[in-house]
């Protein structure tokens, strides 16, 4: 089981909105080191320095998620701090909100490789020594719209749904190899950060992003295996025959 207390948590887009709010909690309730990755050095510095003032070991480290090697430095920058995490939210992510022809080939690559690869690459980087420690909790931040069908946004609901595949298969892996390591997607619907600012909304209320940050924390502290719906139920439908087509 992983103990907030005592523990390393990472989290990426730590410097604004979900990401933030998440490090502040996981700081509050006695993680031992909160790390922070983010593409934004001054807003970074901002958090950091905040998490500092209220006497909590904190770091943060900058970097563009889009880039392989620049994942590759900051996993060894994070590990030279003595922090290999404990505790990992992957949690950055970007939106293109536009028709899907109005999308670039940049727009398609850099929202994929920012919301779908970086979280694998990472958590690939970190999980060798959670499962050699025999705990760690992995969450995903993916999204309502990897769930549904979006207009407008149909690239950042592939990179979603790609996420939610990825994180759920992996947890999954993680409970029937009985490695102590459990993985968390959370899939929030449309909240009041900066993500969506400006973009027309106005049917669809918008959540605090207080309550995300609230269900990644309690997600950790319940990581006990038998207080979670096994994943292998995921598996069920398929083994009973059924195919889905839509
Ligand atoms: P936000 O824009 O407020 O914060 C995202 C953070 O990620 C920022 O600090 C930003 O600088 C950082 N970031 C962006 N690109 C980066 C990159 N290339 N490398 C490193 N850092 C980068 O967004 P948020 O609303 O807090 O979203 C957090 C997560 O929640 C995202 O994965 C988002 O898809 C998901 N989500 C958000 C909503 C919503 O309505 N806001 C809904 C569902 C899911």
């Amino acid at each position: 089981m992983t103990q907030i207390g005592k523990a390393v948590a990472l989290v990426t887009g730590g410097a604004a909105g979900i990401g933030l709010l998440t490090a502040q909690r996981l700081a509050a309730a006695g993680a031992a080191r909160v790390v922070l990755w983010d593409i934004d050095a001054a807003a970074l510095d901002r958090a950091v320095a905040g998490l500092r003032a209220q006497g909590h070991a904190a770091d943060g480290i900058v970097l563009d998620l889009s880039q392989p090697a620049a994942i590759a430095a900051a996993v060894a920058a994070t590990e030279a701090l003595g922090a290999a995490p404990d505790i990992l939210v992957n949690n950055a992510g970007i939106v293109v909100g536009k028709p899907f022809a109005g999308h670039s080939e940049a727009d398609i690559r850099r929202t994929m490789d920012i919301n779908a690869t970086a979280p694998m690459l990472l958590t690939r980087a970190f999980l060798p020594g959670m499962i050699a420690r025999g705990r760690g909790h992995v969450v995903n931040i993916a999204s309502a719209a990897g769930m549904l069908s979006n207009p407008n946004m149909a690239v950042y609901a592939a990179s979603k749904w790609a996420m939610i595949g990825w994180s759920d298969s992996l947890r999954l892996e993680m409970e029937m190899g009985r490695t102590g390591v459990r993985v968390t997607t959370v899939c929030p619907t449309y909240i009041d950060t900066g993500m969506f600012q400006g973009a027309r909304l106005r049917l669809i209320p918008l959540l605090k992003p207080e309550r995300v940050a609230d269900a990644i924390v309690r997600a950790i502290r319940r990581d006990r295996i038998f207080l979670r719906l096994p994943a292998i139920v995921n598996t069920l439908p398929f083994l009973k025959g059924l195919m889905p087509v839509r």
